[in-house]
């Protein structure tokens, strides 16, 4: 039979919202889209695809990728092969595709943010967007990792509601077994919210500089935040990151002092309003997206906006 299977992530009882990023996908496939999901009372839209297979395995057993192996085995059983095999470009979406793709010999494209369907082709992003690749898959279904929000538009109710199964569970595998969550810790400012940011690179040297900056965030009501270097140093808490791997932000203004521009960190934040960079190093690429520069030494520049500010 020719069909998508969706693999859908359940966590902590919800339903995550990225499914339906797969269920677009699958629509723009144009194959009958079977739903897998873990056993649990959550809400599924079922008008949005043909079957729903709830298999009888507790949601941290199910996204074990393990288990998945052998969840997927079940399904092979049932239903024959399908033509595509869906997760979410998630932890454990990527690492269970990863896991069932060397398992069977199947071809995996990941973090798949386009699709052209006369092509056949998937896009996959390298350098944070700047370049992608072009994907075909051929000898085996398809195992793709879909990108978070490139597809949900896609996923249209359909007349009837979907078919609902259940498949029973697998035991658990013990190699790796689930034990528990940890909670990222609290931060009491979140700088995804904040209009105005104040954003300290290496370019300030040492951690003794921090409070100075600090100072500078306070008389001129910015919120002060980071590249990597700076959290990695801890100089500041984990969630004031800027970039690929801390926080994306869209402030009105965003100061950048001392910071290069490497992509990670522009990435996060090449949406602010207002991009004030200061950078004693004329080339630096941070200069490439800011609207108003200055070329010169952060202390010198952070003393006198202290000046200016307090009058
Ligand atoms: C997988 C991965 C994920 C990553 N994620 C992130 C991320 O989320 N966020 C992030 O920021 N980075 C991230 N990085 C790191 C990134 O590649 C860069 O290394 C980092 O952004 C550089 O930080 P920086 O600009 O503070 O330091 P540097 O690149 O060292 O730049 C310091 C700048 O300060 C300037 N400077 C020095 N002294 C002065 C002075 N006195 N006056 C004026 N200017 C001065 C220098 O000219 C230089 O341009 C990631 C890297 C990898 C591999």
């Amino acid at each position: 039979m020719s069909y998508a299977l969706i693999v859908s992530e359940v966590r902590r009882g919800v339903f995550e919202e990225r499914n339906l990023d797969s269920i677009g996908l699958g629509a723009l496939l144009g194959k009958e889209m079977v739903l897998l999901a873990p056993d649990g009372a959550y809400e599924i839209n079922e008008k949005l695809v043909d079957a729903v297979v709830k298999v009888k395995s507790a949601e941290d057993v199910y996204l074990n990728p393990m288990n998945m192996g052998r969840i997927l085995e079940q399904v092979f059983g049932a239903r024959g092969k399908p033509d595509y095999i869906l997760f979410t470009q998630s932890s454990s979406g990527t690492e269970a595709a990863a896991y069932a793709a060397g398992l069977y010999g199947f071809p995996v494209i990941t973090d798949v943010s386009a699709y052209d369907k006369e092509a056949g082709v998937f896009l996959k992003s390298y350098y944070s967007d700047k370049v992608f690749g072009q994907f075909k898959a051929s000898g085996g279904p398809a195992v793709l990792t879909v990108r978070s929000g490139s597809f949900r538009e896609f996923a249209g109710e359909k007349a009837a509601a979907a078919k609902a199964e259940t498949m029973e569970g697998v035991p658990a595998v013990d190699s790796r077994t689930f034990v528990d969550y940890v909670e990222e810790e609290k931060s009491d400012i979140d700088i995804t919210k904040a209009e105005f940011l104040l954003s300290i690179g290496r370019g300030i040297g040492n951690q003794d500089e921090v409070a100075s900056y600090e100072e500078l965030a306070g008389v001129l009501r910015a919120v002060l935040s980071g590249s990597r270097p700076v959290i990695d140093k801890l100089w500041l808490p984990k969630a004031r990151q800027v970039g690929t791997s801390g926080k994306t932000v869209k402030p009105k203004v965003y100061l950048a002092m001392g910071i290069s521009g490497a992509f990670q960190h522009i990435a996060g934040m090449k949406d602010s309003d207002c991009i004030i960079a200061v950078n004693k190093d004329a080339e630096a690429p941070i200069f490439q997206y800011a609207h108003y520069g200055i070329i010169g030494d952060i202390h010198k520049v952070r003393d006198k906006l202290k000046e200016i500010a307090k009058g």
